[in-house]
């Protein structure tokens, strides 16, 4: 029961302490941590009867250099003689909790021991929109709707050159894109997409004037293409 998992998850800050869990009836004082006040995580047993959570036990014993003092009683205990309650653990991973995101709108409620896997899906958790720099918090049921339809950083596809764009920038985009069509400055009739104006000009634009075919023996005329 002291495996290398547990001992990892109880140096993790998050794991630290007791359960923090809104409990729906009130906590018996017996499955309370003296020294963290909350739900026993990993509860101990020591010799002299009193349960600690394993994180604050461990805590305690640090700052004691290593010497486990009771807190309610002050007696000093055997480390090789603490154990985890299974008992206690099982009956406190089966009292009913309700979402710790309820004051967001979660109506879930149910036993400690599956709230985890609940809060990992739970869509009334608050979360940061992930498009950069956006960062609107929003709950999780409303996140695909806001970065698809909402998020002025979500990417759109420019209907001219077909570029990924970020929604921001579309319209100033699209009045510079490269491929707008824009009416011919020659007025021929004919749109050409930006980039290709000056060429369509040069090459093949029917209203652009040039001297005359016969300019090289004497005709000082200019025509239309
Ligand atoms: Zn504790
Ligand atoms: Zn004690
Ligand atoms: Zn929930
Ligand atoms: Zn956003
Ligand atoms: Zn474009
Ligand atoms: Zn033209």
């Amino acid at each position: 029961m002291f495996s290398k998992r547990k001992k990892m998850e109880s140096l993790n800050e998050e794991n630290f302490g007791g359960y923090d869990a809104y409990f729906i009836n009130e906590l018996l004082d017996e499955h309370e941590c003296p020294v963290c006040k909350m739900a026993l995580r990993e509860p101990i047993q020591t010799q002299c009867g009193h349960r600690l959570c394993l994180s604050c036990a461990e805590e305690m014993r640090k700052r004691k250099e290593g010497v486990l003092i009771c807190p309610l009683d002050n007696s000093i205990m055997d480390s090789s003689k603490i154990f985890i309650d299974i008992a206690v653990k099982r009956v406190i991973m089966q009292l009913k909790v309700k979402c710790s995101n309820f004051s967001n709108g979660c109506e879930w409620t149910g036993e400690l021991k599956i709230l985890n896997e609940h809060l990992g899906s739970c869509e009334y958790q608050t979360l940061k929109c992930p498009n950069n720099p956006c960062s609107t918090s929003l709950l999780l049921k409303n996140l695909k709707e806001h970065m698809e339809k909402h998020c002025i950083y979500r990417l759109v596809t420019c209907q001219y050159c077909e570029q990924k764009i970020i929604f921001r920038e579309k319209q100033i985009h699209e009045e510079n894109c490269e491929c707008l069509p824009l009416c011919c400055v020659n007025q021929c009739g004919m749109k050409i997409m930006r980039k290709e104006m000056s060429s369509h000009i040069t090459d093949s634009c029917a209203n652009t004037i040039i001297p005359c075919q016969y300019l090289n023996i004497g005709c000082k005329f200019k025509v239309r293409k």
